[in-house]
């Protein structure tokens, strides 16, 4: 249940600083937990939401020991102590600070805590299993993290697949303090502080409180003679391109894995994953319906009635679209096989609509020519509303 209190912030809650008095935060409940009352908001859930929400923040905070248990979590999780992930100066390379830790872990381990749950307890078990770090494996290879980067591609280009150069920029290990953060023939020495466990521990009333050491931030170890080329930090920004190959038939807004291609790994650990997301722009002709391609023919209304055969683009050349006589307007014919190519192999299908375009004007002969067809079409006994509209 404490866990859950790192995530809430009561203070908000109630609108008070952080600050506040007991006496600010008695007045602060009170006005709330009047105005939000069931009683007075029958029916509404966000109210009661609210209520509860209000009732939980002064339970803790109007006891002046949990709200100092909740102070201190606070504190240690908003410095980042924990899940930095990737490596850090001194910490990460297997001297055992805080960036071995991920949350996962901390309350895995922690499960099995004896007592009542209290928080304190919580991380008092963790820090001393921190501060007993001399026995502690941390060498486990860290696999590398994974990258995100984006890619915009035309829109044929992203129905048949292409290769394009990816730039990313990411941190890596400095190359010239190999990640140490220390300047090239020194070293980082260790914390006398905290000697080396990155972690101070202090009795406050009932409870054992261990919390990063000040002096070098938790990471158990102090550089005297920062690097030059990192400031210290044992990280660099490193920019590199990669050719990516980028699947035939990928959509607007897909992001695609691609195994291995992300951050080194540390110690020989296997690399991160890249992670591609695609913006793909549209097609002045074409458009995609999954694998299909779709598109819009025009067509002049003789040739819809007479029929005929029309050359259509598709992504590889040009084909032959046989429109039979007496075709509807509006009518999508289905050529096999010419869509968008499948990972699985083979192609789905090009979705030809015919639309049809109406001269804007006709000169004389024609609409002439058109004035005997209108004619002999009635004579005929062609009537386009019969049966419609109740007719
Ligand atoms: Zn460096
Ligand atoms: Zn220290």
């Amino acid at each position: 249940m404490n866990r859950e209190w790192l995530e809430k912030d009561f203070y908000k809650e109630l609108g008070i600083s952080s600050g506040a008095t007991q006496d600010e935060i008695k007045k602060a409940y009170r006005k709330l937990a009047r105005d939000l009352h069931p009683d007075k908001n029958p029916g509404d859930a966000a109210a009661e939401e609210r209520f509860k929400a209000v009732s939980e923040a002064h339970a803790v905070l109007s006891d002046p020991e949990k709200r100092s248990e909740y102070d201190e979590a606070r504190k240690l999780f908003a410095n980042g102590g924990f899940g930095r992930g990737g490596f850090s100066p001194g910490g990460g390379y297997g001297q055992g600070g805080f960036n071995d830790f991920n949350l996962g872990d901390i309350f895995g381990g922690a499960a099995g805590s004896t007592a009542d749950g209290g928080l304190g307890d919580i991380l008092g078990g963790l820090f001393n299993r921190g501060a007993g770090g001399a026995t502690r494996t941390s060498t486990r290879p860290r696999r590398g993290s994974d990258v995100e980067t984006e890619t915009n591609l035309g829109f044929r280009e992203a129905a048949q697949g292409v290769t394009v150069p990816l730039r990313m920029t990411s941190p890596s290990p400095c190359t010239t303090c190999h990640g140490s953060g220390a300047k090239p023939g020194t070293s980082p020495r260790v914390c006398p502080h905290c000697n080396g466990t990155g972690v101070i521990s202090r009795n406050q009333g009932a409870f054992g409180f261990s919390e990063p050491c000040e002096d070098c931030r938790g990471t158990g170890s102090i550089i005297d003679d920062p690097c030059v080329d990192c400031r210290g930090t044992g990280i660099q920004n490193r920019t590199r391109t990669i050719t990516v190959r980028i699947p035939p038939g990928v959509r607007d807004g897909q992001r695609i894995r691609l195994a291995g291609q992300g951050e080194a790994g540390l110690r020989g650990a296997p690399a991160g994953d890249l992670f591609v997301t695609v913006h793909v722009s549209n097609d002045k002709v074409f458009g995609r319906n999954g694998d299909d391609l779709t598109l819009v023919l025009p067509v002049s209304y003789s040739e819809l009635v007479l029929g005929t055969t029309v050359s259509v683009p598709t992504l590889e050349g040009r084909v032959g679209v046989k429109v039979p006589a007496g075709t509807a307007d509006g009518r999508t014919l289905r050529v096999r096989g010419r869509g968008v190519p499948k990972r699985s192999g083979g192609a789905g299908d090009l979705l030809v609509t015919v639309k049809v375009a109406v001269p804007p004007k006709l000169d004389e002969e024609a609409a002439e020519a058109l004035r005997h067809y209108a004619e002999a079409e009635k004579a005929g006994g062609f009537d386009p509303r019969a049966g419609w509209a109740g007719a």
